[in-house]
């Protein structure tokens, strides 16, 4: 027997048909901010109770409805934005079907309360199954429009049941407003639940896009964004939005994704992309997408499934290719433009410009915040103990040629012809000096012989003197900075050098301390410029900065102590000073008087300051105005003297001598000045009519060891970097290894 076919109620097919709309809160939501968006508001206030299901209110500031058509608002395919069917080739707004509103009100209770900006009050009105329950009350309100939603599927009870858990459903609903307002800025949303005082999801009509990702999505996102944007008139589409950078990687991926301003699904868009950050991120991971593609309207099919969610569009593999290009460049082009941005960053240094921001983050996301797993490519050795093979590549014959060559050079200077030597004999490190000089350098006059040994016999580096200091000065934090002090540590307090020495530990940076004591030295790129690589990263270091502000520190620190360099001929302070004004850099001119009279002057000037000079800076001059000594500020490290002629004359002419503190700082500057590593000094040791050295050993095997060996070794312990040098450029980031690692991949 053939059943009887009955025709089913209205109701019912009403409401299996609104399911298919609203298939929980989140939708009904949804639904809701469009229309509100549609009515121009600039307010959208979302309160909820029970994840939805016990109430869903939503307020906003729009134009309202106006009186006559409440009665039909709730009516299927009624709608205020659509007239004939060609209009939905041409619709802008969201809602054309007029069904939202029908259909909720099929499945729930839904009471509109709404003011138009020209009628004197407020309208209430209640509506069940798509009918107004009875005509619109007047009451008080402000222009806009309240939409409550009590008690979604109370005649559903299947799907009441498929939706038991509100903290789920309220999850749905802050992603969906959270998502609204990103890509609505200048319209300020709030999702909170009834009762409670603060919101769960709050922009500020004022924020803009990236304010409202990191207000949503967290800083971690936020700082690591690329602005995309591209657009095709043939293929009449037009893409912008934020990507996340090769720095970023979740486990799920996050695509915000609108077209025509809706948020819809395109699993198609989703894999063209993730396809070319597969190329860039860790495996398994994913980026965080928001993108608004904005697409010729008759171009867009949206019919596709009543939740209108799943969009699929004309020209679809043509425009998704167009994306992915454009996406691909974005990435690549970070990789390298963020080069230029970071460079002078470094992790935790404080930025406050947002721009700014976005960049740094990119070096610190890869180790920290991101994730917590440490991939195989992030990880780098970097015990900064271990050694490269240049470290090997040393002659064992002289591992300590620098200065000899150096002061070889300015013997055929000229007249001057100072050479170096350590005034100490008995003083273990300064023997090292000794014995170098008197190997390589044909300065034999006044050079003490008893630090003579074999060079294969050179004696460990030794610092017999340190458990004394500590003993004689035990608030000294620092210790000793160098091996190469006086046995007999005086204390030092004078308010000046004090104030001075804490203006230094006030500057230091801690992060790029931390860098440097531990960082593996890479290579010198060219005097002045050295590799070293701390963690991940690459950085390019300003050895002539560094090392002058470690001169500087040392002048400071170990105030009047330090050991002598004496030269083995005294230097004459008015031929030097002669010298200096001969060079154009001295900038002298006709009206300064004769250079005589002015070198004169100098040397008078100088000799009165000598016994400060040598207590506090060993810095010996004779009673015939002769150069003797200089202060020994590191072990195997002499100055290059080509700058001597200058220094001396810097010396009268720049230190400020008036006032204690000053005058400390000063002189000390132009000590560190005269003493940093230079290009000058490489380029005349490198020389081979100049140096003396003989054999395998060329001067830049020298000059490489000495900045890898003294003065990035220095540089480790003694060096309290300033921040500036995270800005000044002083300390450039040039790569990140993960970074590299993925183009090596890609290759
Ligand atoms: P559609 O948005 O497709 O037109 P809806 O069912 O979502 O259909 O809404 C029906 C109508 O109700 C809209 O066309 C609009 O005129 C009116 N409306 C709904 N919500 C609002 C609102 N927040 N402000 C102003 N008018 C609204
Ligand atoms: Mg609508």
């Amino acid at each position: 027997m053939a059943g009887v076919i009955r025709r089913l109620d209205e109701a019912v097919v009403n409401r299996i048909a609104a399911g298919e709309v609203i298939q929980r809160p989140a939708n009904a939501i949804k639904e809701m901010i469009e229309n509100c968006l549609d009515a121009k508001s600039t307010s959208i206030q979302v309160v909820v109770k029970e994840g939805g299901l016990k109430l869903i209110q939503v307020q906003d500031n729009g134009c309202g409805i106006r009186k006559e058509d409440l009665d039909i608002v709730c009516e299927r395919f009624t709608t205020s934005k659509l007239q004939k069917f060609e209009d939905l080739a041409s619709i802008s707004t969201y809602g054309f079907r007029g069904e939202a509103l029908a259909s909720i009100s099929h499945v729930a209770h839904v009471t509109v309360t709404t003011k138009t900006a020209d009628a004197k009050c407020a309208y209430r009105a209640t509506y069940r199954d798509g009918k107004i329950k009875a005509a619109p009350k007047p009451c008080a309100g402000n222009q806009g429009t309240q939409i409550t939603v009590e008690d979604l599927f109370y005649n559903v009870s299947t799907r009441r049941k498929a939706l038991k858990n509100p903290s789920e459903e309220y999850a749905k609903i802050l992603e969906v407003v959270g998502r609204y307002a990103i890509h609505n800025s200048g319209i300020s949303f709030s999702v909170k639940k009834q009762g409670d005082n603060v919101s769960d999801v709050r922009t500020l009509s004022n924020a803009s896009t990236v304010d409202n990702i990191r207000s949503i999505f967290g800083n971690a996102v936020s700082r690591e964004l690329i602005e995309v944007g591209c657009e095709d008139t043939n293929l009449a589409f037009k893409m912008k939005g934020y990507i996340t950078n090769a720095n970023y990687s979740v486990k799920k991926c996050i695509f915000l994704l609108f077209i025509n301003h809706r948020l819809v699904e395109s699993a198609a868009l989703r894999k063209a992309i993730e396809t070319v950050y597969a190329a860039y991120l860790p495996k398994s991971t994913h980026p965080f997408l928001y993108l608004s593609l904005e697409i010729a309207p008759q171009n867009v099919d949206v019919n596709v499934h009543p939740t209108k969610h799943e969009v699929h569009f004309l020209h679809e593999d043509s425009i998704l290719e167009r994306v992915q290009q454009h996406v691909e460049s974005k990435l690549l082009g970070s990789n390298s433009s963020r080069m230029y941005f970071t460079q002078t960053l470094l992790p935790g240094a404080d930025c406050s410009s947002s721009e700014v921001v976005k960049s740094a983050a990119n070096s610190s996301a890869v180790t920290k915040g991101t994730s917590d797993k440490v991939y195989a490519h992030q990880m780098v050795r970097t015990d900064s103990r271990e050694q490269k093979l240049e470290a090997f590549l040393q002659p064992v014959n002289n591992p300590l040629s620098t200065s000899p060559t150096e002061v070889t050079t300015e013997v055929n200077a000229g007249p001057p012809g100072g050479v170096v030597r350590p005034q100490d004999a008995e003083m273990e490190d300064v023997s090292d000096v000794v014995e170098m000089v008197q190997e390589d350098t044909v300065i034999p006059a006044g050079l003490s012989e008893s630090g003579r040994e074999s060079p294969e016999t050179v004696p460990p580096r030794k610092r017999p003197r340190e458990d004394v200091d500590v003993e004689m000065e035990k608030d000294d934090t620092r210790k000793d900075l160098t091996a190469a002090c006086t046995p007999r540590r005086r204390i030092i307090n004078l308010t000046s050098v004090l104030t001075l020495q804490e203006e230094i530990s006030n500057h230091a940076h801690a992060n790029l301390q931390e860098m440097l004591r531990d960082h593996s030295f890479v290579g010198c790129v060219s005097p002045q410029w050295a590799l070293v690589q701390y963690q991940t990263k690459l950085y390019l270091l300003n050895t002539t900065k560094l090392s002058q502000e470690l001169f500087y520190q040392i002048l400071i620190y170990d105030f009047a102590n330090f050991g002598v360099l004496r030269l083995s001929e005294p230097a004459p302070l008015y031929e030097l000073s002669m010298l200096a004004l001969e060079d154009p850099e001295s900038g002298w001119t006709e009206e300064d008087g004769p250079k005589e009279g002015l070198a004169e002057y100098i040397v008078e000037f100088l000799k009165k300051k000598t016994e400060m000079l040598k207590d506090y800076f060993s810095l010996e001059i004779d009673e015939e105005g002769n150069l003797i000594g200089l202060p020994l500020l590191i072990d195997n490290y002499v100055p290059p003297l080509e700058g001597l002629p200058m220094f001396i004359l810097r010396m009268a002419t720049e230190v400020n001598w008036d006032e204690e503190k000053e005058c400390f700082e000063t002189l000390s500057k132009e000590l560190a000045m005269f003493y940093s590593i230079r290009k000058q000094y490489i380029i005349d040791e490198a020389n081979p009519t100049n140096s003396q050295s003989e054999g395998s050993d060329s001067g830049s095997t020298t000059w490489k060891w000495t900045v890898e060996h003294v003065l990035y070794k220095s540089f480790r312990t003694h060096l309290l970097p300033p921040k500036h040098f995270t800005e000044d450029g002083n300390i450039l980031q040039l790569a990140n290894l993960p970074d590299l690692y993925k183009v090596f991949e890609r290759c």
